[in-house]
């Protein structure tokens, strides 16, 4: 059955390589067949055998973009860290809640306390939210299990997530998150678990298609995240990595050097950093919500534009330096903080954020694409992202079918509606 949407106020293909230009088609039409788009275009081009039984919004104030891809977050773990929220709001830095068994840790016990089960129903019902928020495709890490068994344990909760929802996940392995208590005295042997035991076990069954690393003070250097990416990448794990976070630890040259898909937060990269990624065709992920739960001074988007380095944005959704699942407001926050256009950050949740988990089926409008979109009751993305990303899309596809159909909302028993 082909679907057919016609005179669309404003459509975004986030198609072209231009930042600033997010595609933009006045009074559009778009059909598709099932999952896949098969036309786009003005409604006055539309072809005849498309047009029978369209919906026509005519003198509707909207815009549809692709479905958003959040091509960074950490969506499983146990427990939330209000408590050292409430710390860091009186003064207290990321580094102090950390050395005294906070942060990262704190997470780590509460997630190896949590049974599977758990950790599934409660990621279920964040994706749900996060599908309503537009989003289509998610990227997950591991990282708060630390021990082989418990990071299995996560990369089944997003195996099932991703067979049992219509979101498309893409699973990371980040076993070099932090160095887990139990090693912090001979922190070679967690390193040789990670390239030894973890590795081999993520790549054999399958779960994972990028391997990622913290380097930063308090996480790994850079020789350490060097070896495990190495080890990963002859396993088939493309490399991903968080760097440059809180201080310039050189890390945006070690991601160009090995290789990697995409360098993360990068809020202290210098003008170096900047070029080495541009050569190697690294993408960019800025993160402005860590940014601004850090208080750190936030990338700036322009010098990597100019250097031709694609930006995307992502929420960086965890439970301590981003507990915001929302990535349309991360939208926003790259235009005020990361200084991107509100064109720019579209195509960096789209185009740009597919390019950094390397699918090509998703993040633009285009014939042969999946049919991941949203609707959204503003004039255009300028006044959406000016307004804090308010109102909420009016309606999202994923995969063709609208949302409460392909991803009907989990009634679920008492406890997985109490969960928070
Ligand atoms: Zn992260």
């Amino acid at each position: 059955v082909i679907q057919t949407l016609k005179h669309v106020a404003r459509l975004y293909t986030c198609t072209g390589s231009d930042p600033d230009d997010a595609g933009l088609i006045a009074d559009a039409a778009i059909a598709w067949e099932g999952e896949r788009i098969c036309w786009v275009g003005p409604t006055a081009a539309l072809p005849v055998e498309f047009d029978h039984a369209a919906t026509d919004l005519s003198g509707k104030v909207c815009f549809l973009a692709p479905g958003l891809v959040d091509c960074h977050t950490h969506l499983a773990f146990g427990g939330w860290r209000a408590d050292e929220f409430a710390l860091r709001c009186r003064g207290a830095t990321y580094q102090e809640i950390a050395a005294a068994g906070g942060g990262i840790a704190s997470t780590v016990r509460k997630t190896r306390a949590a049974a599977e089960e758990e950790l599934y129903a409660v990621a279920r019902r964040r994706l749900r939210q996060m599908a309503a928020l537009g989003v289509g495709t998610v990227e997950c890490k591991s990282g708060y299990g630390l021990t082989v068994a418990d990071e299995l344990k996560l990369l089944r909760v997003y195996r099932r997530l991703g067979a049992s929802t219509p979101m498309r996940i893409v699973s990371t392995v980040l076993g070099a998150h932090v160095v887990p208590p139990e090693y912090t005295q001979h922190r070679g042997d967690y390193v040789s678990l990670l390239t030894e035991e973890l590795l081999p076990r993520v790549a054999a069954e399958g779960l994972a298609e990028f391997c990622d690393v913290f380097v930063e003070d308090g996480a790994f250097t850079s020789a350490e995240g060097r070896t495990i990416l190495e080890a990963g990448k002859r396993l088939g794990l493309r490399p991903k990595l968080h760097v440059d976070q809180l201080h310039d630890g050189g890390g945006a040259v070690l991601a160009a050097e090995v290789g990697a898909i995409s360098a993360d937060h990068l809020e202290y990269t210098g003008p170096t950093g900047i070029a080495a990624l541009a050569r190697a065709g690294v993408v960019a992920v800025t993160l402005p919500l860590a940014s601004l739960y850090l208080r750190q001074p936030p990338l700036d988007a322009r010098p990597y534009q100019a250097a031709g380095v694609p930006v995307a944005v992502a929420t960086d959704f965890n439970p301590g330096t981003a507990p915001c699942h929302s990535l349309p407001t991360a939208l926003a926050l790259a235009c005020i903080m990361n200084r991107m256009t509100p064109a720019a950050a579209l195509r960096g949740a789209t185009q740009v954020a597919a390019r950094a988990l390397a699918l090509h089926d998703v993040g633009t409008l285009a014939p042969r694409q999946r049919m991941n979109a949203l609707l959204v009751e503003a004039p255009d993305v300028e006044h959406w992202l000016y307004r804090l990303a308010d109102p909420p899309p009016a309606r999202v596809w994923l995969g063709g079918r609208e949302l409460a159909e392909a991803f009907p909302e989990d009634r679920g028993d008492a406890q997985t509606r109490t969960a928070f």
